[in-house]
């Protein structure tokens, strides 16, 4: 399966890990790697670290990007791209049986990553191997070519009424 969580409300990173969460009840081997996040630390990096080999995250980025500029941050743009060849390397290696990419939309939106590139690599990875992507604004060419696509929609949130982040809701 090729499932897309993507959408501008809150969820899409956390449905992604609850997923893997029942993968791993059911016996399966996750890896989450985390193309943008870096530099917060994050609960669930302490919780499945109590999951041993079974279920796995990396953090590959630096916890945030800049943007604004006509052009993507050229070390922003190298991290993302290791963390595609990264990522390419996991998926075919069978050493998994479901492999959560996340915020690897956002950095395809941000012009780091080619869209084109993901799907194609996507259509000829293992085929017993899932793959979650998650992120706003999924590229068109990904979400036809994923099985499942989940959109997100923001009714409200907390911090537009001036909420901070909460540990354990956001990080
Ligand atoms: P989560 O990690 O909680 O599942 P997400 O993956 O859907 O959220 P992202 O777009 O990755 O959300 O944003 C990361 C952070 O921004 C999260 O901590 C989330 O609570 C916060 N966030 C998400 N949506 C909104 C929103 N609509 N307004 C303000 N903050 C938001
Ligand atoms: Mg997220």
């Amino acid at each position: 399966m090729i499932i897309i969580n993507t959408g501008p409300g809150k969820g899409k990173t956390t449905a992604a890990m609850g997923t893997g969460l029942r993968a791993v009840g059911a016996g399966l081997r996750v890896l989450m790697l985390q193309f943008i996040k870096g530099s917060w630390h994050y609960g669930e990096l302490d919780a499945v670290e109590k999951f041993g080999q079974q279920f796995v995250m990396r953090q590959l980025g630096r916890g945030f990007v800049k943007v604004g500029a006509e052009k993507p941050d050229p070390e922003d743009v190298r991290m993302v791209e290791a963390a595609w060849d990264q990522a390419k390397e996991e998926i075919s290696s069978g050493r998994w049986d479901m492999v959560i990419l996340d915020e690897i939309n956002y950095a395809i939106s941000y012009h780091m990553l080619d869209a084109e590139a993901v799907a194609a690599y996507l259509r000829t990875k293992p085929e017993a191997v899932h793959v979650i992507l998650t992120g706003r604004n999924a590229h068109p060419a990904l979400v036809e070519l994923a099985d499942t696509v989940t959109e997100m929609r923001e009714v409200k949130h907390a911090y537009q009424k001036g909420i901070q982040a909460q540990r354990g809701i956001e990080y």
